[in-house]
Parts: C-alpha cells; sequence; structure tokens
C-alpha cells in the first residue's frame, strides 16, 4: 500500500521550518528572584564583586600569623561571621574565628579540633601555615567574569548565584503568550457524565501542563464542536490574543477536519502540513505575521509527541533559549519494528552495566495509547526502515519535560 507520508517532510526538515518561523529576540522583563525560577534569562549575568567578597574562614577555630607545633598563643580578639576584626594579630597572638568570618591577611587557620584550650590562650597541636583553612576573595568568581549566559533556563543554583551576587531581579524573556484550541464533538470536559460515543478531553489537560513547563504562558484554552462557524470563531479569537495557537484534533482528512480550512479562511500561511513520522503525521504548522499556529492531531499520545517535538522547541526559541535538547545515544534493549516513517517511540531510560544505556518501549505505542507515555523518560526516534532494528541498536533518545 502507498505511504502517503512517504514523500512528505522529516521531524527534522519540520523543525527546521518552525525553527526559521521564530522572529527574535523576545522581550525581556525583570522578574523577582523568589518568581524566576524556569524562567529563561535574557541578560549576560556579570559578577561586580569577587565571590567570596572577602577572605573568609572556612573553619571554626583560630587565626594566626605562621607557628610551629606546640606553640603557646594569647587570644586577644575574636572575628565572627558579620563582625569581622579590623587587625591582625601578631605574633604570639591568636583571634577567634568562626566559618564565614573575615580572615586578615597573611594568617591561617587552626581549627578547633587541633588546639589545646587554656585560659586565654591556646596551644597549637598542628603546625599553622600561611592560606590553612582560608577561602580567598574570588576564589569562587572573579569579578567582571560571566556567571550566567543569557539563554540559561534558571533553577535553584543559578538562581542561588544570583542572589550571592545581590541581585534581586534578574532580565527574563517574557513568556510566550499561549492559546489552547480544542476541537471535536466527541469531548466533555472530565467531571461530567460521558454520553455514549463521547471520550474525556485529555489533551487540553497535558497541553496546559506542557506549555507550562515549557515556559509559556497560558492564556486561554477553548473547546468547539466540529463546526465551522464555532471553529473559526475560537481559532481566531485565538489568534488575536495569543503569540502561538495550538490546536487539537481535526488536522486530518476526515470531512470533520476543519482546522486547516478555518486557518486559511483567518488568513494563516501554511507552512507544512504533514510530517513523515509516527505518531504525528498529520501536523499542521504556519503564521500570521509573527503570530505561530500549530494544528496537532488528536489522538493524545500524537498531540503530546508533537508538542514535544514541534511547539517545545519554538516556545523555547521565543524566549531565546537553546530550542532543542541534545539526544542521548541508548541501546534498545528489545527488537522494535521499522516502518514506512519515522517513529518516536516512548521509552524507559536506565542505565547498563556495559555501554550506553537501555532504552525500552513502554509497551504498546498506538497513539490512543495514554498509557503508553506513562514513566517514559523520552522519545526515541527511529528512522524509516525495513524490518527491525535489533536489541542493542543505537537510537537518539530526546528527554521529555520532566
Ligand atoms: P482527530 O485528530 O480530531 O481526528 O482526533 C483523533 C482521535 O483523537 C480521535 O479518536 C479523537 O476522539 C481523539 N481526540 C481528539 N481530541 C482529543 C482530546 N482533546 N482528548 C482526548 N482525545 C482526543
Ligand atoms: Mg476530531
Amino acid at each position: 500500500m502507498r505511504d502517503d507520508y512517504a514523500v512528505s517532510r522529516t521531524i527534522t526538515e519540520a523543525r527546521s521550518t518552525i525553527l526559521a518561523a521564530v522572529v527574535g529576540p523576545p522581550a525581556a522583563e525583570n522578574v523577582g528572584l523568589a518568581d524566576a525560577d524556569r524562567r529563561i534569562l535574557a541578560e549576560q549575568l556579570i559578577v561586580e564583586h569577587d565571590l567570596p567578597p572577602f577572605a573568609a574562614a572556612a573553619m571554626d577555630g583560630f587565626a594566626a600569623l605562621p607557628h610551629a607545633a606546640g606553640a603557646e598563643l594569647f587570644v586577644v580578639g575574636e572575628s565572627r561571621a558579620g563582625k569581622p576584626i579590623g587587625s591582625a594579630p601578631a605574633p604570639g597572638q591568636a583571634i577567634q574565628i568562626s566559618t564565614g568570618a573575615f580572615s586578615p591577611p597573611g594568617v591561617g587557620i587552626a581549627p578547633i579540633e587541633t588546639v589545646s584550650l587554656g585560659d586565654g590562650t591556646i596551644r597549637l597541636e598542628q603546625q599553622v601555615k600561611v592560606g590553612d583553612h582560608v577561602r580567598e576573595a574570588g576564589e569562587d568568581i572573579r569579578s567582571g567574569s560571566v556567571a550566567l549566559a543569557a539563554g540559561t533556563s534558571l533553577n535553584p543554583a543559578s538562581l542561588a548565584l544570583a542572589a550571592s551576587c545581590g541581585r534581586s531581579e534578574l532580565a527574563c524573556a517574557a513568556r510566550p503568550k499561549v492559546a489552547i484550541v480544542i476541537t471535536g464533538d466527541e469531548l466533555v470536559s472530565p467531571g461530567v457524565p460521558l454520553s455514549e460515543g463521547q471520550i474525556y478531553n485529555s489533551n487540553a489537560t497535558a497541553l496546559a501542563s506542557l506549555v507550562s513547563r515549557a515556559g509559556g504562558e497560558l492564556i486561554a484554552t477553548t473547546q468547539t464542536t466540529d463546526d465551522w462557524d464555532p471553529t473559526v470563531v475560537a481559532l481566531g479569537t485565538a489568534l488575536e490574543q495569543a503569540d502561538v495557537v495550538v490546536a487539537s484534533g481535526g488536522v486530518s482528512v476526515g470531512e470533520h477536519d476543519l482546522v486547516r480550512p478555518a486557518l486559511a479562511e483567518l488568513d494563516v500561511e501554511e507552512l507544512f502540513w504533514r510530517v513523515a513520522m509516527k505518531p504525528g503525521g498529520p501536523t499542521w504548522f504556519g503564521r500570521r505575521g509573527d503570530r505561530l499556529v500549530f494544528g496537532l492531531p488528536g489522538n493524545p499520545v500524537s498531540a503530546f509527541v508533537t508538542f514535544e517535538l514541534f511547539v517545545r522547541p519554538a516556545l523555547l526559541a521565543l524566549q531565546g533559549a537553546p530550542p532543542l535538547v541534545e539526544p542521548w545515544p541508548c541501546q534498545l534493549s528489545e527488537a522494535v519494528p521499522l516502518g514506512q516513517r519515522e517513529q518516536a517511540i516512548r521509552v524507559t531510560v536506565q542505565p547498563s552495566a556495559s555501554g550506553p544505556a537501555l532504552a525500552t518501549p513502554t509497551g504498546a505505542q498506538g497513539s490512543h495509547r495514554n498509557s503508553s507515555l506513562l514513566g517514559a523518560w523520552g522519545l526515541a526516534l527511529l528512522p524509516a526502515g525495513e524490518g527491525y532494528l535489533e536489541a542493542g541498536a543505537i537510537v537518539s533518545v530526546e528527554p521529555l519535560q520532566g
């Protein structure tokens, strides 16, 4: 049987078309650190003072000039965290010091565990050398160096670094506004009893979560029947409001698949329809001005997979972040049949004692099987071909959003 998809574009070609349609750079806005987790940095963060800003004790103990083991020293003062002492100890003297406290120049720290405590004196049980247990100023990051590059996805580590640089706000890329349009006469919302022939709308929930994890701001989700006027109104309204419109269902060749003609009616330019892949073959992409429009197939797995492969890169690119995730080379743990189109199969990934990590398909891969997404760590992208990819064959696995 002839497969129409054999003549259409690859996943890579489709992504190139999508990324070429993204116009930048993104708008930036200042965001407080407490709200900046997972946002994309829109500035280069340059450290404006040394980190740490001053030489500081790395241990609780006594700061002293170099002395041999056995030396008796008079304790002449204290340097506490936040309450620095102004002067350095003279020979024969020590300063009690706590972790993080200012450490005077020329000293080393004798940790408290290495001294015998007397009455106003200490006796060193170990030699003290200059710089022992002292964190030098700028030892972590030097003033003037780049701490975080623009395009960084902010996380607990990078936010902590920004805070230690004294920043309370960061310039972050504006979140692309996303509208979801769900089509399908058969769909009802969770919580409402099902009538004969109806199913629950699961894509609205999945897509909302995927949009938010990819940094998009979901501004509206509408649901429409497979009728012309409501479909045009729903898509037209979404186009007025959003930077990115994600439609679900109605992009295939059925008589009631109205999304493509409705978008044409709304002057959305088609950039592609169909990708030679499974699931997700009927995927549609177009634009109106700088608004991007995705028509994702309605099957839950198809909608999910094509979001990850096509919509997420667009949302990341719109925020100035690297759009594509580096794939992992993994070995298949079992033989997998190839087909006439590329396949994106859901896999778990486990470390292997020998060689690359093992990728195992999450059971049956039908595009209606929501359960095939459960526990999936990534998408193994298999080339089109005949026969099987045998167990042990190396495949590229792209991580899904965690
Ligand atoms: P379509 O792409 O509109 O032809 O839909 C393909 C299949 O996906 C049909 O079996 C639909 O019932 C199902 N489907 C479409 N939209 C959704 C949705 N929002 N949630 C769950 N299933 C859907
Ligand atoms: Mg439909």
